[in-house]
């Protein structure tokens, strides 16, 4: 399982959304929005799932240095 991942509108930093889904599942989620309180400027953002991407699968952001793992 990955952790989805968005990208806070604020600072522009890759964001965890703590949820975690198989590859294959993500790619046939539909369209959906879902509310995230940002670590990284504390603040509620919404987001879609059609906007994120996968830790493993950085396709979507660019890797930086600093990723937990
Ligand atoms: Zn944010």
């Amino acid at each position: 399982m990955s952790s989805m991942m968005i990208r806070c509108p604020i600072t522009g930093e890759p964001v965890s959304t703590a949820i975690e889904v198989e590859p294959t599942v993500f790619r046939k989620l539909p369209k959906v929005s879902a509310r995230i309180l940002c670590p990284a400027c504390g603040q509620e953002h919404v987001w879609a799932t059609s906007s994120a991407w996968l830790a493993d699968e950085p396709n979507n952001g660019r890797r930086r240095t600093g990723t937990a793992g």
